[in-house]
This record gives C-alpha cells, sequence and structure tokens, in this order.
C-alpha cells in the first residue's frame, strides 16, 4: 500500500498532524499505534463501574494559545472544568500553589495578601542565578516552604532532589500572594465534554487516515511505502539506542473504586511528604460525571516502565542533543512531541508543534 505519509504514534501530536494532513492536504496517512487504543497518554475510558477516568493519570487541558484552542473546539466542547490541587501538610490539606490561604494555616496567622508579600520578602533566600529546580523555589518561598511543598514530593517524583533538575520542573507552579487557587492561570481550561478519546476519535475519522493499532512502526515500516514520516515516539528508541537509553521516568497507576459518592475535596490531592505515592485523582471532580460511586487513582512513581516524563536533567539533555543532531540531518522524518522532542511538553504545547509543523509541510 501507498501512502504520502507515515505517522507513528496516536497521541495528540501524531493525530493532530494527521488529522491536518488528511483534511488540509487530502493526503493519505498511515497512523501506527503500538497501544490498543488512540489518545496516547491523554486517553480515558469508563471502567467497570461506569466512571470515566484517566489511563495514565490526571490530564487537564490549559492553554493560553487561542490557535490550539479553536482547532481541538472544533472536534469538542469543553466542560469548563477550573483545576484546583490541594497539598496534605502537616495533617492539614491546604492549597498548591502557595497562597495566601496556604501561608496563613501553615504559619497560623491572618496575614493579608501585602504581609505575605513582605513574609516571602523576608525568607526567600537569594540567588544570584538560577540554576536548578531548588533555586527557583527558595528564592520566591524561602527554605521552609520548600521543604514542607517541594523537596520530597519532587524526590519522590524524579528520584532526585531539586538540585539536580532543570529550573522549569518547578517554574511551572507559581506563587501567589492572594487567595487566587486555580492550579493553572491559563485563559482557556477545561476537559473535552465527552472526554478525551471521543476527541481524538473525531478527529482521526476521516476517509484519508488509516488506523493500525497494536503495531510498533518497526514492524511494518519495511513494507509500506510512504514519502515522509512523522514520529512522536521515544527519539532513542528510534536510532535504536545508539548513544545509550535516554532516561524517562514512569509511574504505576493503582485504581480503587469507593462505594462513596466522593472520596476527597478536589480533584487533586498532593501527598509531598507522606506515603510512596505523589497524589491521589479523583476523576469525578474533573470529568464532572454524576455517579454514586468514585473511582481514584494513587500514582506511584517508578525508574522503568513505558515513558512519561523526558527527565529534566543536564546530562539526560547531553545525550538527547546527539540524538537530536542525528534527526535534523534526516530530510523525509520529522520527530514531534514529548517523546521525540525529549521535552516536558503540555497537551497544547505539543498540539503547537503539530499545528507549527503542518504549516510547514503545508508550504512545501
Ligand atoms: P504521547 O501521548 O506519549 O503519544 C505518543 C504515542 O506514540 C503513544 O500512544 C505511544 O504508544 C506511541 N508510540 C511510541 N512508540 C511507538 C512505536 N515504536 N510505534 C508505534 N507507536 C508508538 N498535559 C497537560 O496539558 N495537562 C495535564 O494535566 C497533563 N497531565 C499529565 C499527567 C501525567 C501523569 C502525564 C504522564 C502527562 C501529563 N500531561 C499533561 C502531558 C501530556 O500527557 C502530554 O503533553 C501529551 O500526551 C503528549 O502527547 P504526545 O503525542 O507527544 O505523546
Ligand atoms: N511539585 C512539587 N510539589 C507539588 C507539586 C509539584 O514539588 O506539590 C514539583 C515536582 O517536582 C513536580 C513539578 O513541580 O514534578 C511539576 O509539577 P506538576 O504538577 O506540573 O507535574 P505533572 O502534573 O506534570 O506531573
Amino acid at each position: 500500500m501507498r501512502y504520502n505519509f507515515l505517522v507513528v504514534g496516536a497521541g495528540f501530536s501524531g493525530t493532530v498532524i494527521a488529522e491536518r494532513i488528511a483534511t488540509q492536504l487530502d493526503k493519505r496517512v498511515l497512523l501506527v499505534e503500538k497501544r490498543d487504543h488512540i489518545g496516547g497518554n491523554a486517553y480515558d475510558y469508563y471502567d467497570e463501574h461506569g466512571i470515566l477516568v484517566h489511563k495514565y493519570g490526571p490530564h487537564i487541558f490549559h492553554t493560553n494559545y487561542y490557535e490550539v484552542w479553536r482547532y481541538l473546539s472544533q472536534f469538542t466542547e469543553w466542560n469548563g472544568y477550573v483545576h484546583r490541587v490541594l497539598a496534605y501538610v502537616d495533617g492539614k490539606k491546604v492549597p498548591i500553589p502557595i497562597n495566601r490561604v496556604t501561608v496563613n494555616t501553615l504559619l497560623g496567622k491572618n496575614l493579608s495578601e501585602t504581609q505575605v508579600k513582605e513574609y516571602f520578602d523576608s525568607v526567600k533566600v537569594q540567588v544570584n542565578a538560577v540554576r536548578n529546580a531548588r533555586d527557583v523555589v527558595v528564592s520566591q518561598v524561602g527554605e521552609y516552604f520548600y521543604e514542607k511543598f517541594y523537596k520530597n514530593y519532587t524526590y519522590k517524583q524524579w528520584g532526585v532532589y531539586p538540585e539536580e533538575l532543570r529550573p522549569e520542573v518547578t517554574r511551572r507552579i507559581p506563587v501567589r500572594f492572594n487567595d487566587d487557587d486555580r492550579y493553572f492561570s491559563d485563559k482557556y481550561q477545561g476537559l473535552p465534554k465527552n472526554g478525551y478519546t471521543e476527541l481524538f476519535k473525531r478527529m482521526l475519522k476521516h476517509k484519508n487516515i488509516e488506523l493500525l493499532l497494536n503495531t510498533d512502526y518497526k514492524e511494518v515500516v519495511e513494507d509500506i511505502s510512504f514519502d515522509k514520516m512523522i514520529y512522536t515516539g521515544p527519539i532513542d528508541y528510534f536510532f535504536d539506542y545508539q548513544f545509550g537509553k535516554l532516561p524517562y521516568r514512569s509511574l504505576s497507576f493503582q485504581f480503587e473504586t469507593h462505594d462513596i459518592e466522593y472520596f476527597q475535596e478536589v480533584a487533586v490531592v498532593n501527598y509531598p511528604n507522606d506515603f510512596e505515592f505523589t497524589r491521589i485523582t479523583e476523576f469525578k471532580h474533573m470529568t464532572l460525571q454524576r455517579h454514586p460511586k468514585t473511582t481514584i487513582a494513587k500514582e506511584y512513581p517508578l525508574v522503568d516502565g513505558e515513558p512519561y516524563y523526558p527527565m529534566p536533567a543536564e546530562d539526560a539533555l547531553e545525550v538527547y542533543k546527539k540524538y537530536q543532531k542525528k534527526a535534523e540531518k534526516l530530510d523525509s522524518v520529522y520527530f514531534i512531541g514529548r517523546l521525540a522532542e525529549y521535552r516536558y511538553y503540555n497537551m497544547d504545547q505539543v498540539v503547537k508543534r503539530a499545528l507549527d509543523l503542518f504549516r510547514t509541510l503545508a508550504k512545501a
């Protein structure tokens, strides 16, 4: 069979590029996915109790890119959910990102917004140049809040302390002086009204797209003919690990269904200092589904397993650069997405990457 494009991976990056090519360029696409489902890590499904869950952990869509929001809105409505997270610290559940309520609850005070700012000014550590994920935090909130919220959570999640990670890891979480308790400040946020998998189905429903599930692209690549490839799997696997394996962090999810309407106050509760899991997600809070029972997932970080998080550390990035150099030399293969670019991207960022790549391809 002859295709114009072979797209590897049916996550956000692969699906968006396949949809664009098929509908806007009227070209034939073969989309190969090694898992038994579409959606990549954003995949959701109804569990045996009829509760909609995210197989690979909580996925909340948020973006400031109007282009990305408008594009996806062609395929879904949004449920309007705004993400809020609590952290369990010293026996109390307090807002994270750290805000005025967090400070007052832990310090047993009633500081105003200005006083919270003054408090942080008095305890923050002077850092000449922010070099790592620890510097980012202590230079804003000082040692006490760093230790309570970031130090141990990060160790659990990444297997190393924040000193050894790039600044952008903890820069993902803002610090606030007011009572704003939204996890994301982005203009557009929510979950697809009928779930992510439904969104993906709608994007892929086109006569020019052929989908092959349960297939590693290396099993078929010799047998099909195509002009160009878009690769969204792990870059080290593409090059047969010739510079060594890139480190990824993985997770194991322990799902539990409870015979109560709600298990916890909000969709996600983080446990920086207690237990071996990092957080508990209760899906109904974010999907807005009503159901007499509830399903939760406890997240246990792992060294090995499915590659979920590229390691945002200098030594790993050095190895990635070697692969990236090789990738740039290939004329008709394009690498996009969290695994192929080895970047801690959010969903909107990979959609943006795919839309940008599409523009380049369309011009050519
Ligand atoms: P993926 O979704 O990983 O898709 C890549 C696909 O390629 C996979 O389906 C994989 O099976 C397939 N593949 C790999 N190798 C091969 C091969 N050899 N042959 C065929 N197929 C292959 N982002 C947010 O914006 N908001 C959130 O709240 C959020 N929460 C997250 C929570 C967790 C626990 C995790 C792990 C990530 C979260 N993300 C979140 C990030 C989000 O999952 C990613 O940005 C997004 O899924 C990346 O899409 P992708 O297409 O690049 O990669
Ligand atoms: N983080 C932390 N404590 C928290 C929340 C986050 O130390 O309560 C740090 C941790 O290193 C984490 C990073 O900030 O990996 C990014 O957090 P985010 O919630 O964005 O992680 P993700 O949802 O991508 O797993």
